[in-house]
């Protein structure tokens, strides 16, 4: 991880990864309750839509107790060879453009954006990013911003959805 310090980073996460990669070959899956797992008495959800986790799937949660949740629920088995390509294709848009980032999971980066200096120039990349990232790959990303000079505390945040 960056020093927190005098740094401006953005966290990049791509939303409902595994699921918006489905949607991207099955457009009939959008706005559907799609969970991502073996759909047997000891498989778990490994991703869900945002229709799934408004009635309370989470990730890592037993598939049984998931399917009493939202019988009407789309299980899928998930192709992870698949999430990794597109992970790797996000990776390198990010690299593209900026020289220093950390991808710490197969769906979030810590992206360094100092030295951009002000505040709004850095929301101004990271949303520039953002956007490339959807545009090229079709999967919806999010991201918050964080600044901290010198013996500040909190520092300014922001999000962005
Ligand atoms: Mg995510």
């Amino acid at each position: 991880m960056f020093a927190r310090d005098q740094r401006t980073i953005a966290h990049l996460d791509l939303d409902s990864f595994f699921v918006s990669v489905e949607c991207l070959h099955d457009k009939s899956l959008l706005g559907k309750p799609v969970l991502i797992g073996a759909d047997s008495d000891r498989g778990v959800v490994a991703s869900c839509s945002y229709e799934a986790r408004k009635v309370g799937i989470r990730s890592a949660m037993p598939m049984r107790m998931a399917k009493q949740l939202c019988p009407e629920a789309i299980i899928l088995r998930g192709n992870s060879g698949e999430y990794m390509e597109k992970s790797d294709e996000v990776t390198e848009i990010i690299r593209e453009k900026v020289p220093l980032f950390e991808k710490t999971s197969v769906d979030e980066f810590y992206v360094d954006f100092t030295g951009t200096e002000k505040f709004f120039g850095a929301m101004k990349l990271a949303t520039e990013l953002r956007q490339r990232i959807t545009a090229k790959t079709g999967l919806p990303n999010s991201f918050g911003l964080e600044h901290q000079q010198d013996g500040e505390q909190g520092g300014h945040q922001y999000r962005e959805a």
